[in-house]
């Protein structure tokens, strides 16, 4: 049964808000670009992961928490950990095509593709050795007597491995049930209550990380975000506002909900506050009326009088 999902879709939106709102140059893009795409690979792994346990039963209670943020004597992330009455186990996930050589006591991983092209990562073992420790040290603050397992799985289907013989197992997604139903199950350590229990206590323990404003938290100047409300037909910011609408001085598409879409980015990248001054230059408004008739009609919460006034902005989970 799965008890959490991820909860990095609001860190996407932003990500991506960033990455439309930079030019390529900038120094803070390359690596945007990649925290994209590791961030979707990662939802992509949790759906590929799901879908197995959909599939497959097993003859005992389990229980799957993804993306969790825990401290014990640091903070740390496990990609995926499940619980049983018997153990737990952290499941790190990877995403690497090709042929993949891991080599004990190595710091990296030595991948190659068939053109011939060779790229190293961060060798995993080491990291999940951490994790472990950590996880070891949560459960020991507790009092929670269960044994940790732990693997590596690399979910691209597209891939050979080879590897050491190591203390923590490396194997393909579909080799994980095998794995699960051949662990010892000879001692019940946790009963059902104790099993909710530990469940509740992780649930309560685990820390939402909170990736807004953007711009302060990847180290990007607010001056260097490109101001304008984006045009969704055509990417561009060139959506001026009419009467009733906005239009695109590129393609011609209209909005009516131009001023929403430049609101959003603006709070995820740069701040939940907003002023005249601020709205004026973000979504190239004109007057000092107009801009204040469209944060009126936001109808958030806002702060001061006249000039001065701050105005709440919200997330939007949908920025369509
Ligand atoms: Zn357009």
């Amino acid at each position: 049964m799965i008890m959490k999902y991820r909860s990095d879709s609001l860190k996407l939106l932003g990500v991506e808000a960033a990455i439309r709102r930079l030019t390529p140059l900038h120094p803070q893009y390359t690596f945007l670009d990649g925290l994209q795409r590791q961030i979707v690979s990662g939802i992509k792994g949790e759906e590929l992961l799901n879908k197995l346990f959909e599939r497959v039963k097993f003859r005992f209670d389990y229980y799957v928490l993804h993306d969790l943020h825990l401290y014990s004597s640091a903070w740390f992330q496990i990609d995926s950990l499940i619980i049983t009455p018997y153990y737990v186990i952290i499941l790190e996930m990877k995403n690497i095509g090709g042929h993949i050589k891991i080599r004990k006591n190595h710091p990296q991983l030595e991948r190659t593709l068939t053109s011939g092209q060779i790229d190293y990562y961060k060798n995993p073992i080491g990291q999940v050795i951490e994790i472990t420790d950590l996880l070891q040290d949560f459960f020991d603050m507790r009092n929670i007597d269960i044994p940790i397992n732990r693997v590596i799985i690399f979910k691209d289907a597209n891939r050979s491995l080879q590897f050491d013989e190591t203390e923590i197992p490396i194997m393909g997604l579909q080799e994980l049930p095998h794995y699960i139903r051949t662990r010892p199950r000879t001692e019940v350590k946790l009963n059902p209550e104790q099993v909710n229990t530990l469940l509740n206590t992780i649930l309560m323990a685990h820390q939402e990380y909170n990736p807004f404003p953007i711009t302060t938290n990847y180290f990007i100047e607010p001056k260097d975000i490109i101001t304008g409300v984006n045009c969704k037909f055509c990417s561009e910011f060139t959506v001026n506002k009419l009467y009733r609408e906005w239009r695109c001085q590129k393609c011609g598409e209209t909005t009516k909900i131009g001023h929403l879409n430049a609101f959003n980015d603006f709070a995820m990248l740069i701040d939940r506050k907003i002023n005249n001054k601020e709205c004026r230059r973000f979504l190239h408004i004109e007057t000092c009326k107009q801009a204040s008739v469209i944060l009126e009609k936001l109808n958030v919460d806002s702060s001061g009088s006249k000039k001065k006034r701050e105005y709440m902005l919200n997330y939007m989970n949908d920025n369509k």
